[in-house]
């Protein structure tokens, strides 16, 4: 969180207000989502924003160079867990765990809040900027049936890994592979290799259907999340699993089930989404067996192994 679908509502937001716009000040707290807050004011004083733009969960923010022979600058910005991007009149109220002011030329300010502190925010060259983005994988919004499918297909992973791996899909995140998989009847454990080609174009209408709806609603406010303009998302109106672990399904009434897939907690409905069958284990049993683990390690070993898998289920409950 915020996801795709959160980050393409804030950037629709600011494009309408910040292109051409200049920047009078910047102001920083001394925190750690801007790494050198005095060399970054200094830099982007008095620079223009030219677009914005999103990369996966990304906001691009290219700048106007001062002059003509310096370097194009960027602002690259990562909203973590609670970041918010608002652009406010400059008398408004600041809120708590805001770290961050651009001050604009039309007397509002763009204000960088973030309660948790994983978000960040970096001024880059255009080389810089690029060597960030370029093991991005495919934007999930805009892949055709052909792009998506080369992406998963034939990778001996688990579908839900695959749609959160920001190399596989950028801007992917927990909500929407939940959403989509329950959308696509998959369960979040198969193996994509094992997908039949039904199945991946059912995923990937149910991928782009998905982020075109969040989107349309202007994203789900599940914590802090708020748009451009301070408004919060709708969709988390329409989650059909996300969160809704022991609610019924609502296309068969079964209960919502939650599972550690990746080390991210899976929300799917045990009936709409079989779990897969043992057709990997029968495979892998015409394999040479392999010497049993166990023998490998003595009784304690195995003992605490055992102890702190139990202590992690439960946490992870
Ligand atoms: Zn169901």
């Amino acid at each position: 969180m915020p996801e795709l679908p959160e980050v393409e509502t804030i950037v629709r937001g600011l494009r309408g207000i910040l292109p051409g716009r200049r920047i009078v000040e910047l102001r920083a707290g001394k925190i750690q989502v801007v790494r050198d807050p005095a060399a970054l004011g200094e830099r982007v004083a008095g620079s223009r924003f030219r677009s914005i733009r999103r990369v996966g969960k990304f906001l691009h923010l290219e700048l106007e160079p001062l002059a003509p022979e310096h370097e194009a600058l960027h602002l690259v910005i990562h909203l973590g867990m609670t970041g918010q991007l608002r652009v406010v009149d400059a008398n408004e109220a600041i809120e708590p765990h805001t770290h961050v002011f651009f001050m604009l030329d039309d007397g509002r300010e763009l204000r960088f809040r973030d309660p948790r502190r994983f978000g960040r925010v970096l001024l880059a060259t255009g080389t810089a900027m690029e060597g960030m983005f370029k093991n991005l994988g495919a934007d999930p919004l805009n892949a055709g049936e052909d792009e998506f499918r080369a992406q998963i297909g034939g990778r001996r992973a688990r579908i839900k890994a695959l749609l959160l791996d920001q190399h596989v899909f950028r801007g992917m995140g927990n909500i929407y592979a939940d959403e989509s998989l329950w959308r696509a009847k998959i369960h979040p454990a198969r193996l994509a290799a094992n997908l039949k080609a039904d199945e991946v174009k059912r995923l990937h209408a149910a991928v782009r259907g998905i982020l075109e709806e969040a989107i349309a609603l202007k994203g789900s406010s599940v914590s802090d999340y708020v748009g451009a303009d301070g408004q919060r998302g709708e969709f988390q109106m329409r989650h059909r699993v996300y969160q809704r672990e022991g609610e019924k399904c609502f296309r068969c009434r079964t209960e919502i089930r939650r599972v550690i897939i990746a080390g991210r907690s899976s929300h799917f409905c045990p009936t709409c989404q079989p779990v897969p069958r043992s057709k990997t284990r029968n495979r892998k049993s015409k394999k040479p067996a392999k010497r049993p683990r166990q023998r490998l390690r003595s009784k304690t070993q195995a003992a605490s192994r055992s102890l702190s898998r139990a202590k992690n289920q439960k946490r992870a409950r």
